[in-house]
C-alpha cells in the first residue's frame, strides 16, 4: 500500500467492504431478489414508527443523555432480565447508534495502537475494520468448516493470545457462519480472558436466532456463565429482532464502572442517539414481542426452504446453520466467489455476498440471508437451482 501524508495510515488500512462492491455491481437490475445483506425484507411495524412520531410533534428535539434516556436503559435491562431470567442493572445499559457504534466504542475502550483484538473469521467485516482504525491489530482465529457446520479450536485462540492482545470479539450465533458457541465453549473462553486479563467482546445479537431447539430457546449466552464485574461488554441493536437496520440504535452493555468513560466515548462521537428514536425503541421494547417472535419462525422457515432447496442442487456444501440468518455454502469446485456472485447476479438475478468479504478461511463460500419472505426465497432458490449446477467446477478465468 503506498502511504498517502494527507492521512493517518489507520485511517487509510480501512479495508473496503466486499458486500457493498457486489451491491454496486448489481444497482439498478430489474427483478435481482437481493439476498447480500444482513437484514430482513420487512419494514419496522407501523406502531413503533407512530411513537417516534408521537415523540417528534410532543417536542423531543433536543439535546438527551450521554448514556441514554432513562426510560429506555430501564426498558433494556427489564427486557433482558424477562429473557435471560437474571436480574440486570438498567447502570450497565448505554444507548448507541446502533451495534456498529457499541462495538466501535468496546474496541476503542480497550484497544489502540499496538494492540492486538483476536477475532474468529470468518465473520462480520466490521470488527476488522473497527479494530484497524483505532490504530490496532486485529488478528485472525481461522475457523474450520466440518460436515456438521463451523468450529472454533479454542486451542488455537488460546494460542494467539500475547502479551499485546488485549481483547476477543466472540459473536455467537456468528454472521456469517451461524456457529454458535456451546456452554463448554463459553466457559473455556472466559476462563481463557480471565487467566490474560483481557476482555470479551460478547455480539450475541442474533441470540434469539437459534433454530434447533424448541421455539422460543435462546443460544447461550456469556451472560450465563460470568460474573457481573467480569471484563465483557456486550454489543447489542435494535435492527434485526425489530427490523430497524435504518434507524440506527442499540447498545453496550458494561460493568458500572466503565460508565464514565462510556459517557465521553458518547459524547465525543455522536453525543448521544436521537431523542425521539430512543422513544420509539422503549415501544418497540414493550409492544414488540410478537413481531420478533414472527422474525424467528420467519428465519427458521427460511432456512428450511434454501437449505433443502440448495442441497437439493448436489453442487452445494452447505450444514444447516444453528444460529443467525445466514446460509454460508460452497459452489462444488468453485473457490472464486467474487467471480461466482456477479456470475450469480448475471445469470440467476440473485445477489449473494463472497466470502472474500468475510475475512480469513470463508473466501470460497458464499453468504445468503434468509430472514425474509418465503415465495421469495423460494423464488431464489429455484433460480439458483437452474444455475449452480452449470457454474459448479467452472475454471475461472
Ligand atoms: N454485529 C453483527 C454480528 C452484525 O451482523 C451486525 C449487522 N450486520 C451488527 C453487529 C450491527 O448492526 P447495527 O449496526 O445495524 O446495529
Amino acid at each position: 500500500m503506498t502511504t498517502n501524508p494527507e492521512i493517518r495510515p489507520e485511517a487509510a488500512r480501512a479495508p473496503t467492504s466486499g458486500i457493498v462492491d457486489v451491491m454496486s455491481y448489481a444497482r439498478g437490475r430489474p427483478g435481482l431478489i437481493p439476498l447480500f445483506v444482513g437484514e430482513g425484507d420487512l419494514p419496522t411495524p407501523p406502531f413503533i414508527m407512530e411513537a417516534a412520531h408521537r415523540a417528534l410533534l410532543a417536542g423531543e428535539t433536543f439535546y438527551t443523555y450521554q448514556r441514554g434516556i432513562p426510560e429506555l436503559r430501564a426498558a433494556i435491562a427489564a427486557y433482558l432480565g424477562r429473557l435471560y431470567r437474571t436480574d440486570v442493572d438498567p447502570e450497565r445499559i448505554y444507548v448507541t447508534v446502533g451495534g456498529m457504534h457499541a462495538a466501535q466504542i468496546a474496541i476503542r475502550i480497550v484497544a489502540g495502537t499496538g494492540d492486538e483484538v483476536l477475532i474468529p473469521t470468518p465473520s462480520w467485516p466490521n470488527f476488522d475494520g473497527a479494530v484497524t482504525v483505532t490504530g490496532a491489530t486485529p488478528v485472525s482465529v481461522p475457523m474450520q468448516a466440518g460436515p456438521d457446520g463451523w468450529h472454533l479450536d479454542l486451542d488455537r485462540l488460546a494460542s494467539l493470545v500475547t502479551p499485546r492482545t488485549r481483547a476477543m470479539v466472540i459473536n455467537s450465533p456468528a454472521n456469517p457462519t451461524g456457529w454458535t458457541a456451546g456452554r463448554e465453549d463459553l466457559v473455556a473462553m472466559l476462563d481463557l480472558a480471565r487467566r490474560h486479563g483481557i476482555w470479551i467482546i460478547a455480539d450475541e445479537i442474533y441470540g434469539r436466532f437459534t433454530h434447533d431447539g424448541p421455539e422460543g430457546g435462546l443460544a447461550p449466552s456469556f451472560r450465563d456463565v460470568m460474573a457481573e464485574d467480569d471484563r465483557i461488554m456486550f454489543v447489542q441493536t435494535f435492527s434485526k429482532n425489530w427490523a430497524m437496520t435504518g434507524w440506527r440504535i442499540g447498545w453496550l452493555e458494561a460493568p458500572v464502572r466503565l460508565g464514565p468513560v462510556i459517557e465521553n466515548l458518547v459524547q465525543y462521537s455522536t453525543s448521544g442517539v436521537t431523542s425521539f428514536i430512543q422513544r420509539a425503541a422503549v415501544t418497540a421494547i414493550e409492544e414488540g414481542e410478537p413481531f420478533v417472535e414472527g422474525q424467528i419462525a420467519r428465519a427458521r422457515q427460511g432456512r428450511a426452504i434454501v437449505c433443502d432447496g440448495l442441497r437439493a442442487t448436489n453442487v452445494v456444501d452447505l450444514p444447516a446453520p444453528p444460529g443467525a440468518f445466514y446460509a454460508f455454502f460452497r459452489v462444488e469446485g468453485r473457490t472464486d466467489t467474487t467471480r461466482l456472485a456477479r456470475d450469480l447476479i448475471d445469470t440467476a438475478q440473485v445477489g449473494l455476498a463472497p466470502g472474500t468479504a468475510f475475512g480469513g478461511g470463508g473466501e470460497a463460500h458464499l453468504r445468503l440471508c434468509f430472514l425474509r419472505d418465503p415465495v421469495q426465497l423460494a423464488e431464489a432458490v429455484a433460480r439458483l437451482g437452474r444455475v449452480l449446477p452449470g457454474l459448479a467446477g467452472a475454471a475461472p478465468a
